[in-house]
């Protein structure tokens, strides 16, 4: 029988929420359908937006209900009516999650542009042999890879420079398919040299796509600056560029899914650290390499996993972990002579700086899972 722990715990959830992306085949009336309440929503949004500055500029407050509460008013306009009226809610929620991020620091929210708001969200969405229905657009074929069976939750559509795209959410419950013995446990470092090393001794190259796909990068970003603005050769190269970023990307996180899936298939505990990959990406000189390697989206990926096949995910702090020696415990900066060895002062211990960092980052691990099985368990 699988161990099921508490919600406060954060490793169990007998619920996983996974987004899939399909490719859509709508037909010509659909496209235009969707065009056009794609547009409508940029509209309200930028309604909602206009109204929430006036109302604050007249000293009143707009929260998100008040401004749900007039969208039946708006839908006896002929235009709008169509529109679903949980898409359109969504539109709202959108604008108050710009508000939200405004509110904890960053930029004011945009107006909405052409070309930049380019999704709709349905709430009530069902599933057939070949595609997915939705109200009002009917039938949609998609080109199908793979079709979960889970409970669906939502759909999104997004116009891409490439054609449509569906990202459906589906609430999948979590099941043991990789079953591992309690003690195959492993901690990760993340690195520059390598994309990372573990406690194991193993360690994973890093994928240098950038390197390999800069040139092409480069022969298309000249290829561009040649061209007219608005041109129909400028067009299509931009198209041709864009295609090749999503290439780029993609390449990228089937490397990260491969690897992820990997430490997850083979271990019952995955421990890294909790970097905060975001602030080294602003102010660390190794921008480019974490930023190439996107560290954040292997974690992601780690821990949704986990909880997918009833793994343990845990962060560590990483303070120490790098400095601290694996034999006798004493943490000093004169342990690490370089960036590659470790050499401790106190009791001479010597061994590679990242496979000695993936010990410790295992050992911090898997005090951290007990701590929290306790609290679970209490
Ligand atoms: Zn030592």
């Amino acid at each position: 029988m699988t161990q099921r722990y508490c919600y406060f715990c954060y490793i169990c959830v007998m619920e996983v929420i996974q987004t899939y992306k399909y490719k859509l085949k709508p037909t010509t009336q659909q496209a235009n359908l969707l065009d056009n309440w794609i547009g409508t929503c940029r509209f309200v949004y930028n309604l909602a937006l206009d109204c929430k500055i006036q109302s604050y500029q007249k000293g009143v407050r707009l929260s998100k209900y008040d401004l749900m509460k007039q969208l039946p008013g708006l839908k006896e306009v002929e235009w709008i009516q169509s529109v679903p009226s949980q898409s359109l809610q969504n539109v709202i929620e959108r604008l108050d999650v710009a508000y939200q991020k405004f509110f904890s620091g960053g930029g004011f929210p945009k107006w909405a542009k052409r070309g930049e708001y380019n999704s709709i969200l349905f709430k009530s969405v069902s599933q057939t042999a070949t595609g997915f229905v939705l109200p009002k657009v009917g039938q949609l074929k998609v080109f199908k890879d793979r079709m979960p069976t889970g409970k669906l939750k939502t759909a999104i559509i997004i116009k891409e420079s490439n054609g449509y795209f569906m990202c459906v959410t589906f609430g999948i419950e979590s099941k043991n398919l990789y079953p591992t013995d309690e003690n195959q446990v492993v901690g990760i470092d993340m690195g520059i040299a390598h994309f990372l090393t573990d406690s194991k001794g193993c360690y994973v190259e890093n994928p240098k796509y950038t390197k390999k796909y800069q040139a092409r990068l480069r022969v298309k970003n000249r290829s561009l600056a040649r061209k007219k603005k608005g041109s129909g050769r400028f067009k299509k190269t931009k198209s041709e560029l864009s295609r090749l970023h999503s290439k780029i990307a993609n390449v990228r996180k089937d490397f990260s899914h491969k690897v992820s899936l990997k430490y997850v298939k083979e271990n019952t505990l995955i421990v890294c650290e909790d970097l905060k990959v975001r602030n080294m990406i602003k102010f660390g000189n190794l921008s480019k390499s974490i930023a190439d390697v996107s560290w954040s989206g292997f974690f992601d990926k780690l821990s949704y996993k986990s909880k997918l096949y009833e793994k343990r995910f845990v962060q560590v702090n990483p303070k120490f972990t790098s400095q601290k020696c694996n034999s006798c415990g004493h943490i000093a900066k004169e342990n690490r002579l370089n960036q590659a060895n470790f050499h401790c002062v106190s009791c001479g211990h010597q061994q590679n700086a990242d496979f000695n960092a993936a010990k410790n980052i295992l050992g911090e691990g898997i005090a951290l899972n007990r701590q929290r099985e306790a609290i679970a368990c209490a």
